[in-house]
């Protein structure tokens, strides 16, 4: 039973959070103090797993495990193992902050992990120490390291673009991503949660300005052939060269319409859009219900109807969603 929304979008593709926990407090997803979840709340290994069988078996072909920081998580690659043996699952990938992937490539890849995104916001060790707060940038760049090596075939760089802190890095990164022959894409900053270190409107650049700008050094060519197992963002290409520059703007090309994803959070709260609160609480199923299986594919199906058309992102300094961006699986 494939998952139509009310618009007609096939839903196949989930963003499963495993944890709101992160080693990292990027200014842009997160309050410098941060509580975080107390662990009973939080799914178990096993409540994961079983969520990722029944969204398979209801036409989910794509499951990307996120958070918080994902390689954080305890049991991560034991869950790693039992997504990547699902049969009808096509494509396992994953989202992290790399500063855990040198001890975890080798066995993300041996799991059955296709796909991985890194994200990186600056190659300045000063500027990604402020951007994130305490992250050390050595250890994310031999994180990438440890993915090339392990063999990776499908690498991208992820990049929040903020004006006043690395968007004049964005030629410098593209470069490091040629010469890595892997991805990269530059994402307009969303508003999630109340952050006090900058102006979300100050900082915004849009995705046709950092083009312009990429342009001026790189010859971009539009990649008009998206892969099946693209997000939301458009690629540009530089001749002769296998590394794709995308940009993911939600603020000014949106993608809505084309949406083929929900999320789950950390809690098991299946949301149907980032940019709006509609949910439905699959936890209780998991814990309370005799036959959760049937339960949960029966939730799952007719919560498809409450997916909103489109997210309303404004630049204002006070967002409509207060949730942050590690409560809700980036
Ligand atoms: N810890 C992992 C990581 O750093 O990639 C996974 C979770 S993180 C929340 C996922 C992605 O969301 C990261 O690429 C991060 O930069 C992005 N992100 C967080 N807050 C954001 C925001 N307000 N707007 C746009 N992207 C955001």
């Amino acid at each position: 039973m494939p998952l139509i929304d009310a618009f007609g979008r096939h839903i196949t593709y989930v963003r499963l959070s495993v944890t709101d926990r992160c080693d990292l407090r990027c200014t842009y997803c997160m309050a410098e103090e941060m509580e975080f979840l107390p662990r009973n709340q939080v799914l178990s290994i096993e409540e994961l797993t079983l969520l990722g069988k029944v969204l398979s078996e209801l036409g989910v072909t794509k499951i990307r495990l996120t958070g918080g920081e994902p390689l954080i998580r305890k049991g991560i690659i034991e869950l790693a193992q039992a997504l990547g043996q699902l049969p009808l699952l096509k494509q396992l990938c994953l989202t992290t902050n790399g500063t855990h992937l040198k001890q975890h490539a080798q066995a993300l890849r041996a799991a059955g992990v296709d796909r991985i995104n890194i994200s990186l916001d600056s190659l300045d060790p000063d500027n990604f120490r402020q951007l994130t707060r305490v992250g050390n940038l050595q250890q994310v760049l031999d994180g990438i390291e440890a993915a090339i090596e392990a063999g990776f075939t499908s690498i991208k760089l992820n990049c929040v673009v903020l004006k006043h802190y690395n968007a004049n890095e964005v030629d410098h990164l593209v470069q490091f991503a040629l010469t890595k022959k892997i991805d990269i894409s530059f994402i307009e900053e969303m508003p999630l949660g109340n952050i006090k270190d900058h102006s979300r409107g100050t900082e915004f650049i849009s995705s046709a300005e950092l083009r312009q700008s990429l342009g001026k050094k790189f010859a971009l060519i539009p990649d008009s052939q998206k892969k099946g197992h693209d997000g939301p963002a458009n690629y540009w290409r530089i001749t002769n060269h296998p590394s794709r520059i995308g940009f993911i703007s939600p603020h000014s090309e949106n993608f809505c319409s084309s949406c083929n994803r929900v999320r789950i959070t950390a809690t098991g709260r299946l949301l149907l859009c980032l940019g709006q609160e509609n949910s439905v609480d699959l936890r209780q199923i998991l814990r309370d219900s005799r036959t959760p299986e049937a339960e949960l594919k029966q939730t799952i199906i007719h919560a498809m109807q409450h997916k909103p058309e489109k997210h309303q992102f404004t630049l204002d300094d006070e967002p409509q969603i207060l949730r942050f961006m590690n409560m809700t699986g980036g």
